[in-house]
């Protein structure tokens, strides 16, 4: 009764908090049965997260859940040991639904563009000498779009330094100021995937008539575009079709244009047309000013000099930062302690050896068949049973996101195949939990308790 309701509010959190919590907190959660029209209970995999979820979230998710199910009064966080299963929808047509007492219109899902995560503002970007530059060249794109010399713009930096966040906030904005505006976010990969499809399907027309009428196009990381050769021609249409016209084009990389490989040379020019900005890692200032915001995010008090501690600290990736105010949050609540240096020393020493190091292939391959009930040879030899295979992708697309493995060690774990069948599993993979919820909840589910193991 509450499935769709609570599918919509699962959506508006991930749209609301940063990755982490949401894969730490929300997406492990499964909804469960409810005697009453007027409260929705949610069952965590265990006390720790329920107690956490009912300490500080119990509030936002209501109003969140208010918004689709204006009848529900309470919102109930239990964990998986106590909790009784949601039972299948009854067979019998359900009474006529009664009309809503103040408005006749349903609430609808504030208006946002496909791939747009309202997280990603201006607001929420703390500035410092690294980005700084970065961040005025992104405003003053957003204010005018295609009416600057900015164009198109390029930032460039680092893994986890903000270059998504600030390429969001110039869609959020303009979506705002100019809600006439069409608006395309998408990453390279992305491109080059929906352009392989159009070809696949005959549908050419359609794919290259939709982000040529965009007014602002937003494309992530587009060093993913390096070897694809027609893919970078029709991208080269594309760009050339909007600068044309005079509508405004950002791109993000993770080098400056002339560094980057295996992408032609009238591209590179291109991307040199208008301002190419970069992105440097965030100094201690910064850090903890960083540190600070997310820890009001979550009504944190934590003590200056713990600040300070967990910026000297901690790698320069922003990521990494969200990462550890996370671990600290949960660490305290378990404990029910509070933060104290003492505590943090320890969760920073255990965080800073990279997460990516700690984690085993073969620890993946046995947390999935776990999961899967699979036997562990059977995803390590060559056996083709469907249900094997499928849990075999899925072991090998979380040991990527995982593992600092490479896709050739990673094959090879996997039965001696070769590095094209990794890549090959590790796109429908991605392609399946863009669509299928429950894949994707799985899949965070595993990855979650590889990390807390
Ligand atoms: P990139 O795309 O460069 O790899 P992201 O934009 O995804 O990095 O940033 C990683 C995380 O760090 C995101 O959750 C983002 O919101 C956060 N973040 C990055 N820079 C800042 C900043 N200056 N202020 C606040 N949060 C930031
Ligand atoms: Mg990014």
């Amino acid at each position: 009764m509450h499935k769709e309701t609570w599918e919509k509010t699962l959506q508006d959190i991930a749209e609301s908090v940063d990755e982490h919590r949401f894969q730490t907190w929300f997406s492990p959660l499964k909804l469960g049965a409810s005697d009453d029209q007027s409260s929705i209970t949610l069952i965590a995999p265990n006390r720790f997260v329920s107690d956490f979820l009912d300490q500080h979230y119990k509030e936002r998710v209501l109003s969140l859940v208010r918004k689709y199910s204006p009848l529900v009064h309470s919102v109930f966080f239990i964990a998986t040991e106590n909790a009784i299963p949601q039972e299948p929808a009854p067979e019998t047509p359900e009474p006529t639904p009664q009309p809503r007492p103040s408005d006749s219109t349903p609430p609808r899902p504030e208006s946002s563009s496909p791939g747009l995560n309202k997280r990603f503002a201006f607001d929420s970007f703390v500035v410092g000498s690294g980005n700084e530059f970065a961040k005025s060249a992104a405003l003053a794109v957003a204010e005018a779009p295609g009416k600057t010399k900015f164009n198109p713009l390029l930032i460039y930096g680092g893994v986890g330094l903000g270059k998504t966040h600030l390429l969001q906030a110039i869609g959020n904005y303009v979506l705002s100021a100019y809600p006439s505006h069409s608006i395309s976010y998408l990453t390279s990969e992305e491109f080059y995937l929906q352009f392989i499809d159009a070809i696949k399907n005959n549908n050419t027309k359609f794919f290259t008539s939709q982000y040529r009428n965009s007014d602002v196009l937003l494309v992530d990381d587009v060093q993913f575009f390096s070897g694809k050769e027609s893919t970078q021609e029709e991208f080269f249409y594309t760009f050339n079709s909007l600068y044309q016209n005079g509508k405004q084009i950002v791109l993000t990389s993770d080098l400056p244009p002339a560094a980057l490989k295996g992408l032609q040379d009238r591209l590179i020019s291109r991307f040199q047309w208008g301002l190419c900005v970069d992105i440097q890692p965030p100094d201690l200032e910064t850090r903890v000013a960083i540190l600070k915001r997310k820890a009001e995010e979550d009504n944190l008090n934590i003590p200056e000099n713990v600040l300070y501690y967990i910026g000297e600290n901690v790698s320069s990736n922003i990521r990494e930062l969200e990462g550890i105010i996370i671990r600290i949050l949960a660490y305290a609540s378990i404990t029910k302690t509070d933060i104290t240096i003492d505590l943090v020393k320890t969760i920073v020493k255990r965080s800073v050896q990279p997460e990516k190091a700690r984690i085993s292939l073969d620890h993946v391959i046995q947390t999935v068949a776990d999961f899967y009930k699979v036997p562990v040879n059977n995803i390590r030899d060559k056996n083709r049973r469907k249900e094997v295979a499928h849990c075999r992708q899925v072991a090998m697309y979380i040991a990527k996101n995982t593992t600092n493995h490479s896709l050739k060690t990673i094959g090879l774990n996997f039965g001696g195949r070769d590095h094209s069948t990794v890549i090959h599993a590790i796109h429908q993979i991605d392609e399946q939990r863009k669509k299928d919820d429950s894949l994707r909840r799985d899949i965070d589910y595993i990855i979650n308790s590889l990390k807390m193991d």
